[in-house]
């Protein structure tokens, strides 16, 4: 669900969590919320993970490719200092961050600012990937945006890691990763 202007809260603030595999199309979501707020002319700052370095360093890029300037940062202590005015804030892959990124959103948004944050709700083995779980608990918003899988055409939560790894984090897009559904999904050992 998505908040609308028309149902918009007043005077307070709330997060969106925007979750999904990869090629699901939660960036673009991302981006898309985004952009109307500046339309809007709200101050919008977006936010993403240094460990992401696929495309771009500086901009929040979705694999089609549009793209918006954020800010990289370390850890999610740094968005409190950076974002004192701005009205809506966006983290992209957040996945990627540590558990302190649910307090500094709720701090966001116990202050009266709009946090909305995507990112991978399962790791390669389709399990919770933290701290999206908890971000999503603690939501007013919550979207799951779904891929289709390679195999069979069935809509797709389900990252597959073309790739063996036991590392949870392989940054990498087309080529080592890839959307399928329950049934077409395998954990590769
Ligand atoms: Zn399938």
């Amino acid at each position: 669900m998505e908040v609308t202007q028309q149902q918009a809260p007043k005077d307070i603030g709330w997060i969106e969590v925007v979750v999904g595999c990869m090629f699901s199309g939660k960036t673009e979501e991302l981006i898309r919320r985004l952009r109307r707020a500046q339309i809007a002319r709200q101050k919008v700052l977006i936010f993403k993970p240094r460990i992401d370095n696929r495309y771009s360093s500086t901009q929040i890029v979705s694999h089609n490719t549009q793209a918006l300037e954020s800010i990289v940062i370390d850890k999610p202590q740094e968005i409190l200092k950076l974002s004192k005015d701005a009205q809506v804030i966006g983290v992209d892959e957040g996945q990627f961050f540590d558990l302190s990124l649910v307090d500094v959103c709720e701090q966001l948004a116990n202050d009266g600012k709009r946090v909305i944050v995507a990112g991978l709700d399962q790791d390669y083995r389709g399990k919770p990937f933290e701290p999206m779980p908890q971000l999503l608990s603690i939501a007013e918003y919550i979207t799951k945006t779904l891929a289709i899988c390679v195999v069979c055409g069935n809509p797709a939560d389900r990252t597959q890691r073309k790739i063996v790894s036991a590392d949870r984090v392989v940054v990498g897009a087309a080529d080592s990763y890839e959307a399928r559904c329950r049934k077409c999904h395998y954990i590769p050992e």
